[in-house]
């Protein structure tokens, strides 16, 4: 494949198939769009770092600036080869929650169906990066059959979420075969898809496959904006044509050391996403997964981050900030502290803007 620089902007930029396949691995075709630090260069000669990068995503890049969010989002560092205490492979133990292929059933009532292990780009901060990218496949028929099998026979699933890598790098005809399985099991009630292909490729939010998707109402999206930066008119486009289908869209932002861990950004993304019709839905500390230790921030920062979005800004953009359990737990929510005492009499509190108020209980 030749190099290709993103700035030319070919005739066919705006096909989505075009942008998968020509997603920017190399050193020379990364170098062509910005100018690499050494120690991109020595990380992108790692064999088993995966990378892969749709055009769209590079051209956001920041050709000069390494500190460029879309940069550390996409190209590999050395740390990726590092092990930081307490991280594992496989740190949601989602492998030993797996009773058949392809499926995760670590809640009573909901399943993660894994749809593939192909993205548009591959996120350096990526806690599945054990499996994904390391063979570009979607689940074949057996495996689908196996894991409806699965979910058809526990009439307890009410919610399935259709996972990855990026289920909507399949392409149409497979991922209305997959919703369609799912979508006869009657006690189903609702399909979930998790996917980050507005924020990567967003030409594959296509007419055709918006057209798909609302076949199989009611049916939920959450995609992962994680810096304002990635809000762009393409994004915004894919979005839209998503929330008009009558998809409600949601976002799951990961929480990165010099990303986005400050109030300013992550104000800035969520009141950004509102006026997109996104909901922030999850702020997730960064799991213990090996190679990505260095984007992991104190969990007080992410506290920090909510306590400097409540009441500070419209109630509807406060994501709920969770860590999700080392070994397979759940996910936790994590809050600031807002109730000072609680006496069977009285409840102190604390406002957003740090008045003390008192609120008492039913003497009844
Ligand atoms: S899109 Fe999701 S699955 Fe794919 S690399 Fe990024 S975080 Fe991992």
């Amino acid at each position: 494949m030749s190099a290709v620089c993103c700035l030319c902007k070919p005739e066919r930029w705006h096909d989505w198939r075009w942008q998968f396949r020509h997603r920017l691995r190399t050193i020379e075709q990364l170098g062509q769009v910005i100018k690499l630090t050494p120690e991109e260069e020595a990380a992108l000669s790692q064999p088993n770092f995966v990378v892969g990068i749709t055009p769209y995503f590079a051209s956001l890049m920041d050709p000069e600036d390494p500190t460029c969010p879309i940069r550390r989002q996409a190209i590999p560092l050395a740390a990726e080869g590092a092990s930081g205490p307490g991280t594992a492979a496989d740190p949601l133990n989602e492998e030993g929650l797996s009773p058949v292929s392809r499926i995760i059933h670590r809640y009573p009532d909901r399943v993660v169906l894994l749809g593939t292990e192909t993205c548009h780009t591959y996120c350096r901060h990526c806690t599945r990066r054990r499996r994904v990218g390391m063979v570009e496949k979607g689940l074949t028929r057996d495996e689908l059959e196996g894991a409806v099998e699965y979910i058809a026979g526990r009439p307890e699933i009410r919610d399935v979420l259709i996972s990855g890598g990026d289920p909507l790098t399949l392409a149409n005809g497979q991922l209305d075969r997959i919703l369609a399985k799912i979508r006869a099991v009657p006690h189903v009630e609702i399909i979930r898809i998790g996917t980050r292909a507005p924020v990567t490729n967003p030409y594959r939010i296509t007419p055709d496959l918006v057209a798909v998707l609302k076949k199989y109402h009611p049916l939920w999206i959450n995609v992962q904006f994680n810096h304002p930066k990635e809000i762009t008119e393409a994004s915004a486009r894919a979005c839209a044509a998503l929330v008009d289908a009558g998809i409600p869209v949601g976002n799951q932002t990961v929480l990165l050391k010099g990303i986005n861990d400050s109030v300013d950004v992550q104000k800035r993304l969520v009141q950004e996403l509102l006026k997109l019709r996104i909901r922030p839905y999850y702020l997730y500390q960064c799991d213990l997964a090996k190679g990505i230790d260095h984007f992991r921030t104190p969990v007080a920062r992410g506290i920090e981050i909510i306590e400097g979005l409540r009441g500070h800004t419209s109630g509807l953009a406060v994501p709920t900030f969770v860590i999700d359990a080392p070994g397979g737990g759940g996910k936790i929510p994590v809050s600031p502290q807002y109730v000072i005492s609680q006496s069977p009499e009285k409840v102190v509190l604390r406002t957003y803007d740090g008045k003390i108020v008192e609120y008492p209980e039913p003497q009844f």
